[in-house]
C-alpha cells in the first residue's frame, strides 16, 4: 500500500494563516509590522529561489521582508558589517544570512557571520546561544527545517513520544537540532551521519527516519521498516537523464518534468520507498514549504519577544 502523504504546502498554508493575527496585532500596537532582514550573498542559483520564496512569504504575510545583497567578492569584514548594522535596526526583529557564503570569504567565514548575528534576531536558530539554550529545552529561536519537520509530525499526529526516531545527517542547521527537538518529545533518538556502519540496519530499526543526508534517493526501501514515518529533508536537483530514468518508471510524472525543463528536484529518499512506508513526506511539498513557514513564524516570535523585552526593561 502506498505511503500517506504528509502534505507540506496544507500544513504551511494553516501555519500561515496562524500567524497572520500576530502580525497583525503587532503591527496595530507598534506602529510598523515585524521586520525581516535577508543577507544574501554572491551568485547562487538554489539561494536565489529559497530567498526568493522566503521573502516572498514573509511579505505575504503583512511582514516587512528585505533583501540585502553582498557581492560575490565581499570579504567577511564586509557581511560583518551589513550584519552589525542590521543587529542595530530596530525596524528589524529577524535577521537571515542566506547559507552557503561565497567560498571567498574563506573557510570561518559562515560561523563568523552567524555568531555575530543579535540572538534575539537569529530567526535561523544558528547562534551558539540558541542552540544552547534549545539543548537545554528552553524557549529558544528553533532552526527553521527542523522546527518544520517536528510540526508536520505533529500535526499529522505521528506520535513522537516513545517511539525510535533514526535521523540521517549530523549538520548543524538540520540533523543535530532535529535530533533534539525529537529528544526533546520524548522519542528514543539515534543520529547517523557517514561514518555509521551498516546504515541501513540502523535505519530499519526507525519508527520515524528523517533523512537529511543530501544524497540523491540514497535512502532505499531496504533501509525502511515497513509502516515507519519518512521525513524526507534532502533537496537534490538531478540533471542526467540517465539518473531520472535509474529512479523513475518512463510514465511517472518526474520523467515528465525532466523532459520538459532538463532537471527535476529529488529528495534523498528513493521512489520505491513510497510503497513500503507508512507516511512520507513528497519532495517537492513536504519540509519545503515548512521551513518558510517557520522563517515566517520566527521573524514574527523574535519581533512579538524584542518587544515584550522593551516593555520590561521600561524601553
Ligand atoms: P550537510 O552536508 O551539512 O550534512 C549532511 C550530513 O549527512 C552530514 O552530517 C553527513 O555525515 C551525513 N552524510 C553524508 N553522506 C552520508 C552517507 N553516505 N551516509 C550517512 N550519512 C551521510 O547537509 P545539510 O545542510 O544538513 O542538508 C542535508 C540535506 O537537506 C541537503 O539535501 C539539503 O539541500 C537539504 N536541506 C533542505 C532544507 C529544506 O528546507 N527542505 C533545508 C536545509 C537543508
Amino acid at each position: 500500500m502506498a505511503a500517506r502523504k504528509l502534505d507540506g504546502v496544507a500544513c504551511a498554508a494553516i501555519i500561515r494563516e496562524e500567524v497572520a493575527p500576530r502580525v497583525a496585532a503587532f503591527a496595530a500596537r507598534h506602529g510598523r509590522p515585524p521586520g525581516l532582514g535577508v543577507v544574501l550573498a554572491g551568485e547562487n542559483a538554489a539561494s536565489e529561489i529559497y530567498v526568493r520564496n522566503k521573502l516572498k512569504t514573509v511579505a505575504a504575510a503583512g511582514c516587512r521582508a528585505e533583501l540585502f545583497r553582498l557581492e560575490g567578492g565581499a570579504s567577511v569584514a564586509e557581511a560583518l558589517g551589513l550584519v552589525r548594522r542590521l543587529n542595530a535596526d530596530e525596524t528589524i526583529d529577524g535577521i537571515l544570512v542566506q547559507s552557503p557564503l561565497p567560498a571567498g570569504m574563506g573557510p570561518t567565514a559562515e560561523q563568523q557571520v552567524f555568531d555575530a548575528v543579535d540572538p534575539e534576531k537569529d530567526v535561523d536558530g544558528f547562534h551558539p546561544y540558541n542552540v544552547g539554550v534549545l539543548v537545554q529545552k528552553r524557549p529558544a529561536l528553533v532552526a527553521c527545517t527542523p522546527l518544520g519537520c517536528i510540526e508536520l509530525l505533529e500535526r499529522e499526529n505521528v506520535q513522537i513520544a516513545g517511539r525510535h526516531a533514526v535521523v540521517i545527517g549530523r549538520s548543524d542547521i538540520v540533523g543535530k537540532p532535529m535530533a533534539l527537538l525529537l529528544m526533546h518529545r520524548d522519542a528514543t533518538v539515534t543520529v547517523c551521519h557517514s561514518r555509521t556502519v551498516d546504515l541501513p540496519a540502523m535505519a530499519r530499526t526507525a519508527d520515524i527516519l528523517v533523512a537529511a543526508l543530501g544524497r540523491a534517493a540514497f535512502v532505499t526501501a531496504d533501509f525502511i521498516k515497513p509502516g515507519a514515518t519518512v521525513i524526507d529533508v534532502g533537496i537534490n536537483t538531478l540533471t542526467s537523464e540517465a539518473d531520472v530514468a535509474r529512479l523513475f518508471p518512463e510514465d511517472h510524472r518526474k520523467r515528465i518534468q525532466f523532459a520538459a525543463k532538463g532537471s527535476v528536484l529529488v529528495g534523498d529518499v528513493h521512489p520505491d520507498v513510497e510503497a513500503v512506508a507508512g507516511a512520507l513526506t513528497p519532495v517537492p511539498g513536504g519540509v519545503g514549504p515548512l521551513t518558510i513557514a517557520m522563517v515566517l513564524r520566527n521573524t514574527v516570535t523574535a519581533a512579538e519577544r524584542r518587544a515584550a523585552g522593551r516593555a520590561a526593561s521600561g524601553g
